[in-house]
């Protein structure tokens, strides 16, 4: 039953383990369609949309609080740049869901939107807040992935704020994170935040160099949005470098993958990219046309940076066409706009651009004016980016620093780890050798045990009498020499039995009740004897008692008393017919130098004399020189007796 319970039990668990395994196996279908929205968010914006929306249909279905807000923070990303009435509502929801959530740090990735929401606005200082607490809530919930997405936003807006070095140790690590977790698609993105960073530090061959091999990664990896995206950043670079053809091939192609994937805003930025090319030659008619398409695309998606990008590169065109009234409003306009997002760079070119124009316009106050807040904004630009080459040395050197550091401490703890898993080892070994000896000693002591107790019942069947449970002849013989040869020991009187006519029992009832007759026989001389009388069988009907310390007068006392208890013993319930037995004993006494076949001789030769004169009878034969008592007390030489009247008769037979 036990067997039956227990396998019961265990084909429960493996059941219950079989579907635990069949859930993992499969997962939400929510979960599967959020995944590839988050894939398609960098590549493919409208699906990423859609997958967010299947997802949700999926969750009203079967609602899970985790992968809701998961579904919810992709709706979030794509509005940030698109729709802040959306955005918001998104945001409310994932607020209030987010008590229920197990996953706490989802909180970093509604913050990180947030924050997106303002940046897409130029007001970085408030996206930075967001950000700064995005990463103190995904450290807090030790969430990698969340803290990635939120360093990832923050590197990027410290580098528009100039903090370059912090910039880009911020997109360090989280290109570090993603790549710890697998998360190619989003390294990639960390590396070309990385290669934004050099750009605005006016290190644009490093820049470029960087945005050359994201984009082979991201060729490789189908990341269509992203390929736009870095095409439009590697244009930039070659734009501040003035490699003008080369601009050109990057913004042509990134238009042409944002056309792909409808994707409003990054043809915006690349139409812009494009103008600027045309500025750079000089054809300012074709750019005027360009910025006219890229600011209606601009017009729908809230982007007040690039919006200003467009005035400024308007403003060159304008300033090319003569047309100075509107190409110093189209200036001011950017200007008022990159003062107020902090953008140096693009500073200094507008101001530069203005100071030219109002020269042009023969107001030389105030371009100088504008030439000198250039000369100021540049001035600041320049120490800002030397200094910050300088830290982003200093957080390089650290950060290797630290990494070594860490490797040291992390091969430390890997060997204490596996010296510590050894020692561990050596210990189970230990036990299990230390439970096995326990074991075999166990083993051992029982099998000593019962071979001990198999060998005392052995040597205690191989001196006992098998049909009475007496002591058989050679146990009784070796008690016998016992008692003969103990230190101190008295005289040692020998009683034999023997049945009278025992034939006649076997063969008048038959031997199974010769055998009953001997174990009565045997019963009765136990009755008799007392301690430190003993006994056992010679064999046959005989019987030998030994009566230690007993002088011959004593013991032939006791043979009396012995052969009359025999008598008295009824056996009409086995023999009907002779309802008696009786027998014949012979008694002898030890001296010094006796051994049991000396006495045992003796005694035979009173047993004999007893049947001699005619069985039921007690006779003694005294050691050799030994004087005998007799009935009426007076000693007489047992020698002379026994040449006499060859043994004592002690008894009359009884009738
Ligand atoms: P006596 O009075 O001269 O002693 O005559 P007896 O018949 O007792 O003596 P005898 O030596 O002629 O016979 C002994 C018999 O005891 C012979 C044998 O068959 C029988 N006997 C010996 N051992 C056993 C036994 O273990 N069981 C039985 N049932 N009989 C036995
Ligand atoms: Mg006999
Ligand atoms: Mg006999």
């Amino acid at each position: 039953m036990g067997v039956a319970t227990s396998t019961a039990a265990a084909m429960v668990f493996a059941c219950a383990l079989a579907s635990a395994a069949f859930a993992a196996a499969t997962p939400h279908p929510a979960e599967v369609l959020i995944e590839r929205g988050a894939e398609a968010m960098r590549s493919a914006p409208d699906r990423s949309l859609q997958d967010a929306q299947a997802a949700l249909v999926e969750l009203r279905k079967r609602p899970d609080v985790d992968l809701e807000i998961r579904a919810r923070l992709l709706l979030c990303d794509y509005y940030s740049e698109r729709d802040q009435a959306m955005l918001d509502a998104e945001v409310a929801t994932i607020e209030n869901l987010l008590p229920r959530a197990q996953r706490r740090g989802l909180r970093a990735g509604m913050l990180v939107c947030q924050g997106e929401m303002y940046e897409t606005l130029a007001n970085n200082s408030q996206a930075l807040a967001y950000y700064e607490q995005a990463v103190r809530v995904a450290d807090e919930a030790r969430d990698d992935e969340m803290m990635a997405g939120a360093l990832v936003s923050r590197g990027y807006v410290l580098g528009l704020q100039g903090e370059y070095a912090l910039g880009l140790a911020d997109l360090r690590r989280a290109q570090g994170l993603y790549d710890a977790l697998g998360m190619r698609h989003h390294a990639i993105t960390a590396m070309n935040g990385i290669a934004i960073l050099y750009n605005r530090m006016g290190d644009y061959a490093q820049a470029r160099d960087i945005y050359r091999s994201a984009l082979e990664g991201q060729r490789a990896a189908h990341m269509l949005r992203e390929q736009a995206v870095t095409l439009h950043n590697l244009g930039r670079a070659h734009e501040y470098l003035q490699e003008w053809p080369e601009a050109r091939r990057a913004f042509t192609e990134s238009l042409a993958i944002n056309r792909e994937i409808r994707y409003a805003r990054g043809q915006a930025y690349a139409l812009r990219g494009l103008a600027a090319v045309e500025n750079g030659a000089g054809n300012w008619r074709t750019a005027l046309d360009t910025l006219a398409q890229a600011a209606s695309l601009q017009a729908e998606t809230p982007d007040a940076r690039l919006g200003a990008q467009i005035d400024l590169a308007r403003g060159v065109a304008l300033h090319g066409l003569g047309r100075l009234e509107e190409g110093a409003a189209a200036l001011r306009a950017a200007i008022e706009v990159f003062r107020s997002g902090e953008a140096r760079g693009e500073l200094v070119a507008g101001y530069s651009e203005l100071a030219a124009i109002e020269a042009e316009r023969g107001d030389w106050r105030s371009g100088y004016t504008q030439l000198a807040l250039a000369k100021q904004v540049n001035e600041r630009l320049l120490r800002n980016q030397i200094d910050q080459r300088f830290a982003t040395l200093r957080v390089e050197f650290d950060t290797a620093a630290t990494e070594a550091e860490n490797a040291i401490l992390l091969r430390d703890n890997r060997a204490t780890e596996l010296a510590l898993e050894q020692s561990r080892a050596v210990r189970r070994l230990q036990a299990v050798v230390i439970a096995l000896g326990v074991l075999l000693l166990l083993l051992l002591v029982t099998l000593a045990i019962h071979q001990r107790r198999s060998t005392l019942r052995m040597r205690a069947l191989a001196l006992t009498d098998e049909l009475t449970g007496a002591p058989n002849r050679r146990a009784v013989l070796g008690s016998l020499a016992t008692a003969l040869t103990r230190e101190g020991a008295g005289p040692c009187t020998i009683l034999i039995t023997d049945i009278d006519h025992f034939k006649g029992i076997n063969d008048r009832y038959g031997h199974p009740t010769g055998d009953e007759v001997l174990k009565i026989m045997a019963g009765a001389v136990r009755d008799a004897l007392r301690e430190p009388g003993f006994f056992g069988r010679l064999g046959g009907e005989e019987f030998l008692i030994v009566l230690p310390d007993t002088t011959l007068a004593e013991g032939r006392v006791t043979a009396e008393r012995m052969r009359e208890c025999v008598a008295a013993v009824d056996l009409a319930h086995i023999c009907p017919v002779g309802r008696n037995i009786t027998v014949s004993i012979g008694v002898t006494v030890s001296v010094p130098g006796d051994t049991p076949s000396t006495m045992l001789q003796r005694a035979d030769e009173a047993l004999y004399a007893a049947k001699r004169a005619g069985r039921n009878a007690v006779r003694v034969c005294p050691p050799p020189g030994a004087s005998v008592p007799v009935a009426d007390g007076a000693q007489r030489n047992a020698v002379d007796q026994a040449r006499g009247e060859n043994l004592q008769d002690a008894t009359r037979p009884t009738a």
